[in-house]
């Protein structure tokens, strides 16, 4: 495997072969590892690199805070990359994705609708689907991937990811994994080392809401039920709610499908966020 940090280095590495391309902000996880490997066989499939690129964008972090106690085990999450079979670890400075350290230097693509008008991520992570749009085409200028690869665990993003390129008329084609999870339904989560032992066993509500809701017939007493699920757990609730799989927006006509639910809250002073198929 090679370690790349310059974007030079990366596009010459590239240029020849085409790439498959995962993001990924590091402290790797079994979660990530599932995207890598649905990369890899991509990769091999289409005969080019997989590239994984660690970059902790300070760009779509609206929290300080969140940006500053971000993990970031580097020599680990090599070793983990290097086990997979990736050709090419791309850990470029914040200078080198970013001319000048200056994320708003670099061109804004416009963020498409689903990334503004849900009221969920949009809402509650005021500038992040912006952070998101701005370093996803920066990375992809860079390697010109033929597919990429995104978690399901973040739905919104994969929406908004898939709608950008449409815009842009992109080539690459986006590319969903599916979520790992912890024993009791908790998403893996790089945040989820933050919570104690206590708010770690509340943190498992949010799976246990989607469970809950999924046995109500009516849209509206299951959103209830989960944000029930969620408050009892200790959640202060952000969004619990069923939603249009693709635009996200609230749809009245019960016909509709496939819908999606997504629910996002604090505990224990930690953000959370996941979602599930409604009656898929
Ligand atoms: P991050 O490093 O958190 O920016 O995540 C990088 C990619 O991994 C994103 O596409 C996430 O959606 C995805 N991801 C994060 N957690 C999980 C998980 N538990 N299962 C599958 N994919 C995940």
């Amino acid at each position: 495997m090679d370690r790349v940090l310059e974007s030079d280095s990366l596009r010459a590495s590239v240029s020849k072969t085409g790439s498959v391309l995962v993001p990924t902000m590091g402290a790797l996880h079994e979660g990530h590892l599932t995207l890598v490997r649905l990369g890899k066989s991509e990769a091999l499939r289409r005969d080019c690199k997989l590239v994984v690129s660690i970059f902790v964008n300070p760009d779509q972090f609206n929290d300080p805070a969140d940006l500053q106690r971000y993990p970031r085990p580097i020599e680990r999450d090599l070793g983990l990359l290097e086990a997979e079979g990736v050709d090419i670890a791309f850990t470029p400075a914040v200078e080198d994705v970013y001319p000048d350290d200056q994320p708003d230097a670099a061109p804004q693509p416009a963020v498409p609708e689903v990334g503004r008008l849900p009221g969920l991520e949009d809402a509650f992570r005021p500038g992040h689907f912006q952070g998101v749009c701005r370093v996803v085409s920066r990375l992809f200028d860079l390697c010109q991937p033929v597919a990429a690869v995104f978690g399901e665990k973040d739905w919104q993003q994969t929406r908004v990811v898939a709608a950008m390129c449409r815009q842009q008329a992109r080539m690459t084609e986006i590319l969903v994994g599916p979520t790992v999870r912890e024993a009791d339904g908790l998403a893996m989560s790089s945040r989820n080392q933050h919570l104690g032992p206590e708010q770690r066993e509340h943190a498992g509500a949010l799976w246990r809401s989607f469970q809950e809701a999924i046995k109500e017939t009516d849209r509206a007493v299951a959103e209830s039920r989960m944000r029930r699920v969620l408050t009892d757990a200790g959640f202060a609730v952000e969004y619990a709610t069923i939603r249009d799989a693709e635009t996200l927006m609230p749809s009245k006509d019960p016909t509709d499908q496939p819908l999606r639910m997504l629910a996002a809250g604090v505990v224990g002073g930690v953000r959370l966020l996941d979602n599930a198929p409604w009656r898929a």
